[in-house]
């Protein structure tokens, strides 16, 4: 049975980066549900999903070029595309800090600047932050990445407003994904007991909020962080006391 309800994001043309798998790839399938005409885009090889490097100037250059030629404009970008290195602060190279910024600061700010001239007035951006962004998580490049793409996404919807372009960012807790299938079962454990809801979430739990904000609905909406995370960044360390405190027998 088709869906009664109006389509969101109908006539809408939108861009999404890291579209291959994980979140990405949800965002492309349900912003389609929508009505967008998406354009899903990853380094990696996947059906339908046409080739951009988000670091490569050039690669977002031929992009716009071939979607002002199809369509003329554009209506929205997700800049999702990220990558995690798990190295501390004693051990991380400089090179392997630079090779994330790049790919999770510089890329959406490529997208922004390659994309913001086809974007009419009530255009939206949505950047993938992350719960690393509100907190000091150990993998000091990704997590000094995603607090500088905060700054790039303040900034961006302060200087694209007036042109009637919202720019949000929507900050993912533990999800389940090939990102997070990689990492250690202790960093999973002790990402759950600091979690209220107890549990990590899932793809289509980031999707409806990254809808919901390139949709009209959230027409007066910009320069907002949204964690989608359980709860995990709502109690600033102060979960393990409370828990603590609960175990007392005269709790
Ligand atoms: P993922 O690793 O499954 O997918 C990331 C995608 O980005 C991959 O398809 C990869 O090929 C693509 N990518 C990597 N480098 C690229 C480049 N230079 N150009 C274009 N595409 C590139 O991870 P995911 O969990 O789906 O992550 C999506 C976003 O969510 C990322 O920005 C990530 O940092 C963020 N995030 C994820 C979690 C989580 O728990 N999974 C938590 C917080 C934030």
């Amino acid at each position: 049975m088709s869906d009664p309800r109006p389509k969101r994001l109908l006539g809408k043309v939108v861009v999404v980066t890291g579209a291959a798998r994980g979140q990405g790839a949800a965002e492309a399938a349900a912003l389609t549900r929508e009505g967008a005409r998406v354009i899903a885009t990853d380094v990696a090889e996947a059906d339908g999903v046409r080739h951009l490097d988000v670091t490569d100037a050039s690669q977002w250059a031929q992009l716009a070029a071939a979607l002002r030629e199809a369509y003329g404009q554009v209506h929205g970008l997700v800049n999702n595309a990220g990558v995690t290195w798990r190295a501390r602060i004693g051990d991380v190279s400089a090179e392997d800090f630079a090779r994330v910024h790049a790919v999770n600061v510089t890329g959406p700010l490529l997208g922004i600047q390659h994309l913001t001239p086809l974007m009419p007035p009530g255009a939206a951006i949505v950047n993938v932050g992350s719960s690393a962004a509100l907190t000091a998580h150990y993998p000091v490049a990704y997590t000094a990445s995603k607090w500088a793409l905060r700054g790039l996404s303040k900034t961006a919807a302060l200087e694209l407003g007036p042109r009637g372009i919202r720019v949000n960012t929507v900050h993912p807790g533990f999800i389940e994904t090939e990102m997070t299938a990689s990492a250690d079962p202790a960093f999973r454990a002790s990402n759950l007991r600091e979690t209220p809801l107890g549990r990590t979430g899932t793809v289509d739990e980031i999707t409806p909020l990254v809808t919901f904000l390139l949709s009209d609905d959230a027409s007066f909406i910009t320069g907002a962080e949204i964690p989608v995370d359980g709860g995990y960044t709502a109690h600033g360390g102060a979960k393990s006391i409370s828990d603590a405190l609960q175990q007392q027998p005269d709790a």
